[in-house]
């Protein structure tokens, strides 16, 4: 059945970060339920990452479902073009509501790159709309991970990223170092002091660095981001597409540092891991710099699919369980248990540091020399984790189990055991 031989079972697809001469076959996943991957070929693994951290309150949860299959039902899509429709309205409505101050204007789009684009866009045009030309960069920030689209490459970490070898095909923006001290924000000054009429908006992801590696920062961190972009007169935009909903312990990881930025994309859980869709959501000020008598200060964009209701209606049965159940009581416990069951990794060999924030639990290796191997050992052991560059990191469904959950810790405590 299988069309190519590179690697066996993946058929015709191309998959994605994968050496496809190399690679090790592709699992063939069948159904999910809670927080189990049932595989084609009858087994059955613990899921620690919840499908790229999307899936919060684990997979196929009946209220989502349910709001779905009656949205199928009533208006699969429609274009936002000139029409809107209440799962929009109320999804818009409801994040304004969460988010912190006046982020209020909700611009959909349909993936996290997307939506990071859009907010870039909207920094870009708010000067020129007032008449400011030539502030044309953004600062941001090594170790940062802003997506895989050719504008979202350029602000990503320029060497730890994916995409160095794009390098010269991209805009230059200023990747600086997170200013985790006093030092650290003096020296953003001084890069301000000459550059800054040059640059349009601060560009970070708040508390965590996902994709660049789960680097932790403190909440203080995004304070002095704050009050540097103040000095300055630039724009904030925190990227909240990982730390979005609860995963840190706060609905979002802004939150934490008692700050508002200026635009926050989310994504990936939005929709609690059930369709695509993000959004970049401004604060007043920002909308109003959109406000005008002229047509071209209007923001043009406009993804075909945004806003979709099938989307909007995933995302606000979501919504409805944040409320009605308590995720974030779960994050605070699954943070308690991965504290305590990865610190033993700690004398393991190999292991340089172990940290937990929220519901995020990260092993750091020295290095890993085979990581097909190290998947393998994982999946022999009942569990799906997909180590990374030098870490293994579990960011599972809120709702798993402290049995569930304990399989995970002893999955990544016996492989790593059993490796020296
Ligand atoms: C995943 C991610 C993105 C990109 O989202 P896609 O939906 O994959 O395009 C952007 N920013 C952050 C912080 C992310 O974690």
């Amino acid at each position: 059945m299988d069309a190519s031989p590179l690697p066996p079972g993946a058929g015709r697809l191309w998959l994605p970060y994968t050496q496809m001469q190399t690679a090790s076959p592709p699992l063939r996943a069948a159904w999910t339920e809670g927080c189990r991957i049932g595989l084609a070929d009858g087994r059955v693994l613990i899921d620690g990452i919840a499908s790229w951290w999307t899936a919060c309150h684990g997979y196929n949860h009946p209220h989502i479902r349910d709001a779905v299959t009656r949205q199928l039902g009533r208006m699969p899509h429609v274009m936002l073009g000139g029409l809107v429709h209440e799962p929009a309205l109320t999804l818009a409505e409801r994040l304004a509501a969460l988010l912190p101050g006046d982020l209020d204007r909700v611009f959909f789009a349909d993936s996290g790159s997307v939506a990071v684009e859009v907010a870039i866009k909207m920094a870009l045009q708010y000067w020129l709309n007032r008449g400011v030309r030539g502030r044309t960069k953004l600062l941001a920030f090594r170790g940062g991970y802003h997506g895989d689209t050719l504008a979202t490459m350029a602000v990503c970490d320029p060497e730890e990223g994916m995409h160095a070898l794009f390098a010269g095909a991209l805009p230059q923006h200023h990747i600086a170092d997170l200013p985790h001290d006093d030092a650290g924000e003096a020296v953003l000054d001084r890069l301000l002091a000459v550059e800054g009429d040059g640059v349009a908006a601060i560009l970070a992801e708040p508390l965590v660095q996902g994709a660049g590696g789960m680097l932790f920062h403190a909440p203080d961190v995004l304070r002095r981001l704050r009050r540097l972009a103040d000095r300055h007169g630039l724009l904030l935009i925190l990227d909240e597409i990982f730390t979005g909903f609860g995963r840190t312990g706060t609905m979002f990881a802004c939150e934490a540092a008692g700050i508002v930025p200026d635009i926050v994309t989310v994504s990936k859980a939005l929709t609690g891991g059930t369709m695509a869709l993000s959004a970049a959501v401004a604060r007043t000020h920002v909308f109003e710099a959109f406000l005008s008598d002229d047509p071209a200060h209007a923001l043009m964009h406009g993804p075909t699919y945004m806003g979709n209701p099938l989307a909007c209606a995933a995302a606000n049965a979501s919504l409805d369980l944040f409320r009605a159940e308590d995720r974030l009581g779960q994050v605070a416990a699954i943070a308690d248990q991965l504290r305590a069951e990865l610190e033993p990794c700690r004398s393991l060999p190999g292991v340089v540091d172990v940290r937990v924030l929220g519901a995020i639990g990260v092993v750091q290796m020295a290095e890993i020399a085979d990581m097909n191997r190290l998947r393998a050992a994982l999946v022999a052991e009942g569990v799906w984790i997909r180590p990374f560059r030098t870490i293994l990191y579990l960011t599972p469904a809120f709702t798993i189990t402290p049995a569930g959950l304990a399989t995970l810790t002893s999955a990544i405590r016996t492989v790593l055991a059993a490796a020296r």
